[in-house]
């Protein structure tokens, strides 16, 4: 199974506080994380194993909607910045849409998340 993890940077924290708290269940079902890239670095500094895509402004985004369009992610969790301006809200969109077009799960908060990584 694999999964997308993305967090913009106010809440990147809260990403990597969500991995670790998940970990066994991340490795014991075997789940093959794939990540934007400042996400993927933060992600392996806390010990994951990640495939980095580009980070997020530069295309990382749009980079892994194409993975939920092929059908090869599974699911994405997605923590957004509501506060924050970014970019690559064109991106955003078009991976929250690709979702929603795939009836691929998204979370877009982390008591979204733990639900859906509680339901696998
Ligand atoms: P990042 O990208 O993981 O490279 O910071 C996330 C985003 O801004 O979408």
């Amino acid at each position: 199974m694999e999964i997308a993890i993305i967090a913009h940077d106010g809440k990147k924290a809260e990403m990597i506080q969500f991995l670790m708290d998940f970990k066994a269940l991340i490795i014991s079902k075997n789940i093959t994380l794939i990540a934007t890239g400042t996400t993927g670095k933060n992600a392996e500094k806390a010990g994951f194993t990640v495939n980095k895509y580009l980070s997020g402004p530069y295309g990382g985004d749009a980079q892994i909607a194409g993975r939920v369009a092929e059908g090869k992610t599974d699911m994405v969790l997605f923590f957004r910045d509501p506060l924050g301006m970014h970019p690559h809200e064109p991106d955003i969109a078009m991976l929250m849409r690709l979702c929603d077009v795939h009836d691929v799960p998204l979370a877009t908060n982390p008591a979204t998340a733990e639900l859906l990584i509680k339901a696998i």
